[in-house]
């Protein structure tokens, strides 16, 4: 069983690797019994598959490993998603947010696009085939491929199993451990776009209050090593929105976040104003200055109550400690970590395959001619807002290119 090229994984990656291949006997292998399991519960069932911002924009939205992906997002922009779904009768709907979702909502709609077009194309797919053994037999010049069930040979190699998070789609790490079989370097993975849980959470009952373009500093001991900003949220368990989740890739255990809840650009700044304010309110309670501050009511009056402050004190009374304690919780209120939430719940895997032996122009292996990289599998991970989807279909469409680009007898003489 010999073919051009096998393609290790049926995800948004897999699929459209597998059919963007031209005039080549192509295989996908896939563990579970159906293809694109997580692209199905991706955008809570409605596939946020891109992004409407400036593809040069995007580089911006994966971390540390952003410039790695230039060459694939440009090869493969999130206009050339779009068009690609609409050729393929799938519209696309961009809300207000720059997220781009399929016109119905469905994620469905977006996987049934790439199968069918798949199956236009002739490229077999066998489900039920987890890949267990990847080899190259230096003889024939040729990848060998053990499943559960059989053994295939081919002369390209695309491993697109995913990461680690929610095991239960199928990607359960198992393209890392191919990728090492085959010599590659594994940066440690660790969970992405995860929920964050701080030690003694006083924030239940604020659920659901959330706050805009905040400052959140990471402090690991007692040193700051990062600043974010974007949107916040409380949760019933605890802090999340865009610029925790975002950031999770950075975040570990004991780690403390510092946040700035207020507009002003540090606490020295807000402590500047909130002394003068007091000073200047005296007459008024605590409860009335706080009012007049941009924040919701509800949370100022928590924030009062962790103070140990009663409300309706006046201004004129309120000592100097207590001054301070309360800027301290308003600009730079302390969450230490207590824990992540595990691969389980998180959206993405940080770390992958190193992107050191990985030529970013192709998603070739540098250490094994013939073998590629694409999707989750890789050491990058991207923000929420349909980033990861469209790496997925960039690296993924770029390794098949690199393969089409190969001389006609690439397949023969490798
Ligand atoms: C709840 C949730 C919501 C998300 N929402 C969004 C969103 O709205 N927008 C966005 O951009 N991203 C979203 N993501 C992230 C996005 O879904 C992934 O980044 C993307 O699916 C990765 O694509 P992939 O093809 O690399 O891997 P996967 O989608 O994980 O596909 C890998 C495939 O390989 C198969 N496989 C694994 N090991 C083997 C093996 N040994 N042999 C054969 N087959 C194997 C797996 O079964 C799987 O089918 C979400 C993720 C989660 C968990």
């Amino acid at each position: 069983m010999k073919y051009d090229v096998i393609v290790i994984g049926a995800g948004p990656a897999g699929l459209l690797s597998a059919l963007s291949v031209k005039n080549k006997k192509v295989l996908v292998l896939e563990k579970n019994k159906e293809p694109g399991r997580k692209l199905l519960i991706s955008g809570l069932g409605q596939c946020n598959y891109t992004n409407s911002m400036d593809i040069e924009d995007f580089l911006k939205m994966y971390g540390r490993n952003g410039r790695f992906l230039k060459a694939a997002l440009y090869n493969f922009t999130n206009i050339d998603t779009m068009n690609f779904f609409s050729e393929n009768g799938v519209e696309s709907f961009i809300r207000e947010d720059g997220k781009v979702f399929p016109a119905s909502m469905k994620s469905s709609e977006v996987l049934n696009a790439l199968v069918n077009c798949l199956r236009k194309m002739g490229v077999e797919i066998l489900y039920d085939e987890g890949a267990n053994k990847a080899t190259y037999d230096e003889l024939n010049k040729m990848y060998l491929v053990k499943t559960n069930k059989s053994s295939y040979a081919s002369t390209n190699l695309i491993i697109a199993t995913g990461g680690k998070s929610y095991p239960h789609t199928g990607s359960t790490g198992d393209g890392y451990k191919l990728a090492e079989q085959l010599g590659h370097t594994i940066v440690e993975p660790k969970e992405a776009l995860v929920p964050v849980y701080t030690v003694n959470y006083k924030f239940k009952e604020l659920a659901g209050i959330s706050f805009e373009d905040i400052k959140v500093s990471l402090w690991r001991n007692n040193r700051k090593s990062e600043e974010f900003n974007g949107d916040f949220l409380f949760t019933h368990t605890g802090i999340s929105g865009p610029v925790i989740l975002n950031n999770s890739r950075y975040i570990e255990e004991g780690d403390v976040l510092k946040i700035n809840f207020t507009s002003f650009k540090n606490s020295e700044e807000f402590k500047k104003h909130f002394d003068n304010l007091i000073l200047s309110s005296g007459k008024l309670s605590i409860k009335t200055v706080l009012k007049q501050m941009d924040m919701p009511k509800r949370f100022t009056e928590k924030i009062v109550e962790m103070a140990g402050i009663d409300e309706n004190k006046l201004c004129s009374i309120l000592e100097k400690a207590e001054r301070k304690n309360l800027c301290g919780l308003l600009s730079a209120h302390e969450f230490k970590i207590e824990r992540l939430g595990g691969f389980n719940t998180a959206m993405v895997t940080a770390g992958g395959v190193s992107t050191r032996e990985i030529s970013s122009k192709t998603m070739e292996s540098k250490i094994r001619p013939g073998m590629y990289f694409a999707g989750e599998v890789v050491d990058y991970d991207g923000d929420t807002g349909g980033f990861n989807i469209q790496a997925a279909f960039s690296t993924g469409k770029l390794a098949a290119d690199s393969i089409n680009k190969k001389p006609a007898n690439c397949c023969q003489s490798l």
